[in-house]
Formats: structure tokens, sequence, C-alpha cells
């Protein structure tokens, strides 16, 4: 008798399977190689074949059929994640979502859309269409799907705004399909968004989201330099705090990073300056010049963003670490939380206490209703122990980390037990069969942060 995935196929020879080693391989990975402790660990998973649903019907078969043969399945989007979210520890199936892509619904503020869509598309379908546009996208805008940027990421591009995605009206409502004999789809809304939202697609399949869209601007890429890191710090803070001034983004880079890596606009930066990378609605640019003198700062760079080769956005967020790593492959990074009301003093201490060891790449951004900062710090890594040293002293000083050298899902966030999360895993994949090896708390119930599994338990005996 056939078992495993071999049986999941055999029942659903008309589907869109890929087998072939390489190809499931390519589409086993994420971004985890950002990190030297993910890459150790999880270099060699992959899993055994990748299977592609067009609607809600095929989907619904994949998962009653790998129910029945115990089968994992681990949902994927654009596949950018950073912590091996869509990389599956077990093998089995990759559920590849790209195909779920329609627009279901669009008025001028929300839209429903299939999970996989790209967002690019997404964005630029409902500018057209009903002149609104997505509050929030990742600076991975070209590649990253709808569902992805739910289940694995947390903010971005616009978050200076409107927060990140657990800030509530940021997620409308969101379709799921559980993972048992005869999978249900259920309508989640308010609330109990959360109990999908970020989970790495461990408690259900995600296959439409409704999302609010903001009314759409012509959007100005801005950079410009100040003679020290905390000056562009102090003004992206201002910035964030004008209500007069629509923005998407206000990033800071340190010195020497735009000018040694950023090809773009980066050799018009002199030596020594930090950068703000800014988006500003084309309409408030002349309040925004004024914002500039008053902070001393210089102009580098402007340019309409939907014109920009290389835009503002994918100087940011995440895309700060890429940028770097091209011609450095010695860095790694952090994220962490600078809190308010002391972020600014909080950033200056600490880049003290490291020198060049870590350089403070900040994005202004609204958390819980206040405005303060998100890091995602460059650090030359030297070892692993060195790393959590470096976290640990973050921590200390009253910065929490957001452990970008972790695939558990707990470990990543606020390393506690999401409680909600759990249970509803607990109604919606009863054999623990979504995306295996994520949720800690799921393998196990006596958790405690720190506390990582066995590593033996996600190494692969397949060769890379
Ligand atoms: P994938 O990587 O394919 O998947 C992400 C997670 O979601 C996985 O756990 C996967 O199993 C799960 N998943 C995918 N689709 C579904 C579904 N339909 N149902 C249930 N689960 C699903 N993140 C941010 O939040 N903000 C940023 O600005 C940002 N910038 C980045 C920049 C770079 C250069 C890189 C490499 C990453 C960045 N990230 C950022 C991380 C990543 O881009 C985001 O998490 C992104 O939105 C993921 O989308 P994706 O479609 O690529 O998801």
């Amino acid at each position: 008798m056939t078992t495993g995935v071999a049986a999941v196929m055999e029942a659903l020879p008309s589907l869109d399977w890929t087998t072939d080693p390489a190809l499931v391989r390519q589409k086993s990975r994420d971004f985890f190689w950002y990190s030297p402790v993910l890459k150790r660990q999880l270099n060699r998973v992959t899993g055994e074949a990748v299977v592609a649903p067009r609607d809600e019907d095929e989907l619904r078969a994949i998962l009653a059929a790998a129910h029945a043969h115990d089968v994992p399945v681990t949902p994927r989007g654009g596949g950018t994640g950073n912590y091996g979210q869509a990389m599956p520890l077990r093998g089995g199936i990759v559920l590849d979502m790209l195909r779920m892509n329609r627009i279901l619904h669009a008025e001028a503020a929300l839209v429903r859309a299939e999970a996989g869509i790209r967002m690019i598309d997404l964005d630029a379908q409902c500018r057209r269409d009903v002149g609104g546009e997505l509050r929030i996208h990742p600076s991975t805008l070209r590649t990253a799907t709808l569902g992805g940027f739910i289940a694995g990421g947390s903010g971005g591009v616009g978050s200076i705004t409107w927060g990140g995605l657990r800030a509530p009206g940021n997620i409308l409502g969101l379709r799921v399909m559980t993972m048992e004999a005869e999978p249900r789809v259920l309508e989640l809304r308010g609330a109990d968004i959360q109990q999908a939202n970020h989970a790495y697609g461990t408690n259900g399949i995600i296959t439409a989201l409704e999302m609010p869209l903001a009314p759409a601007h012509e959007w100005i890429d801005v950079v410009v330099a100040f003679a020290t890191l905390s000056a562009a710090c102090r003004f992206a803070d201002a910035l964030a705090r004008r209500d007069d001034i629509t923005k998407k983004l206000a990033c800071v880079v340190p010195a020497p990073l735009p000018q040694n890596h950023f090809r773009h606009w980066g050799a018009k930066v002199p030596a020594g300056m930090a950068v703000a990378c800014l988006m500003v609605a084309a309409p408030d640019l002349a309040r925004l010049d004024a914002l500039v003198s008053d902070h001393t700062g210089q102009e580098i760079h402007r340019e309409r963003t939907e014109d920009a080769a290389v835009p503002c956005y994918e100087h940011s967020w995440n895309h700060t670490t890429l940028q770097v790593l091209k011609t450095d492959k010695t860095i790694t990074y952090l994220q962490s939380l600078f809190p308010a009301p002391d972020h600014l003093s909080l950033i200056e201490k600490l880049e003290r206490r490291f020198g060049d060891e870590v350089l403070f790449h900040v994005e202004a951004v609204r958390f819980a209703g206040q405005i303060c900062a998100i890091g995602l710090q460059i650090v030359r890594f030297t070892t692993e122990e060195r790393l959590d040293e470096i976290m640990r002293i973050h921590e200390e000083a009253g910065s929490p980390i957001f452990n970008p050298h972790t695939f558990l899902l707990e470990e990543g966030g606020m390393k506690l037990v999401d409680q909600a999360q759990l249970d509803f895993k607990r109604r919606s994949d009863p054999k623990g069969l979504l995306n295996p090896g994520k949720m800690a708390a799921w393998d196990d119930p006596d958790w405690k942060p720190g506390a990582v599994p066995p590593l033996e338990l996600y190494e692969t005996d397949r060769e890379a």
C-alpha cells in the first residue's frame, strides 16, 4: 500500500505537483540564511513535493488527503520570510499558494483578495480601480504575497502612520481552512483574527483576507543626510509626529552603510553622515522642506517612488540588511523595539555602547498608539555566543528583542505562548500537521523561553 506523500499524490493525480528534487528544495527555502544560526540549523531542510492549488476546492482535497495519510503540509507564499517560517522542518508537502491570487471585491476603503496574490499586484489594482492603496506593506512589496505577509510578517512601510499588523483595524477579515478529515472554512473577524495572524500557517491555511485601504497618494522618495545618527533619528521622530505631512516611511541608516552599500544614490552621501530615507505625499513636500531645514538636514536625492529603479522602501526595513549583505557577507542583523518615550536616548546609549560592532538602522513607527522606533541593527558577526550577548545587553537596557535567529514562533515574538493561537490549533489542526516544529508550545506544553527543542528533531537525513 502506498503511504505518505506518494499516497496523497496518488489520490489527487490531476493537481499541479512538482517532485523534481532541485525544484522542491528551491521551494522549501526562504531567506533564513540572513541568520548564521538558522543557516547552520536549516540548510538541509527540504520537502518531498510541492503542490499549487488553484482554488478552495483543490485546497480542501489536498488537506483532507494529507490528513488521512498523516502528511505534514507547510504553506508558502513568496518565500521571503527570514526565519525559515516557510521551510518544511519535517518534510512532507510544500503548499504553494501563488495560484490563489484573485481579487474578490474592492471598494474605496477595503479590498478582499485571495491569500496568494502578490502585494504589488494587489496594491496596483486597488490604486487603479478604486483609488485606494494598502495601508502597510513589507519592503518585499514586489515579491511577497498577502497571505505570507499576514502569516509571517508584522509591519513595514506604512507602520509610521498605521502601526503594525496586530493593531486593531489593520486586518478586517481572515478566511482560513482547517486541517481535518473534512476541512472547514472559518471566517475570522475582529479580535478573533489574532488567532491566525502571524501564526506562520501553523493553525490553518489562510485562503482570503479583507484589508483596509487608505486613499492612494503619489509618493515621493526623499533622502536627507544628517551629521549624526542622533540628528537623523530626531528628525525622523519629528516627522512621524507631524499630522500635516502624509508619510509612509522614515528609515534612518547610519554611516558608513549608505556610502558603502547603497549603490543607487549612496555615493552622493558625504562621508560620516547618516541618512533618513523617506516616502512623503507629493502635496506635502513644502512642509517637509521646512522641517528638513529646521533640523539642518541636507537633501541628497528626490524622485517619484514609482519611477525609482530601487525605491526608498527597498533600502528600508529588512531590505537595508539585504543591500548590505550583497557586498558584505560578514554581517547579520537584529530586530528590537525602542519603546516610547525614551526611544531616542536609548538608541544613543546603545550606539555608544557597541561602536562599529552594531550599526543602528532604525525605523520610525507608531507602536501601541505611540511614536517610537524599531531597530533592524546591522551586526558584525563573530560568534553565536557574542550574538546572544548583544541581544541580552539590548534587553537589559530596555530594548526587547524580536529574535530573527530562531524558527520558533514564540521565541521570535514576545517570548510568550500565545494561548489563543495554541487553542485555535487544537481545534483546527488536531494532528499537528500544519508547518510542524514552529509552534514550540504545541510540541512542548511546558515550553519556556530559551528552551529550544533538540536540534535532531529538525535535521533531515536528506542530502542538501
Ligand atoms: P512566505 O515567506 O512564503 O511565508 C511566510 C510565513 O507565512 C510562513 O510561515 C508560511 O508558512 C506562512 N504562509 C504563507 N502563506 C500562507 C497562507 N496562505 N496561509 C497560512 N500561512 C501562510 N517582513 C515584514 O513584516 N516587514 C518588512 O518590511 C519586511 N521586509 C523584508 C525584506 C527582505 C529583504 C526580506 C528577505 C524579508 C522581509 N520581511 C519583512 C519578511 C517577509 O518579507 C515578510 O514576512 C513577507 O511579507 C512574507 O511574505 P511571503 O509571501 O514571502 O511569505
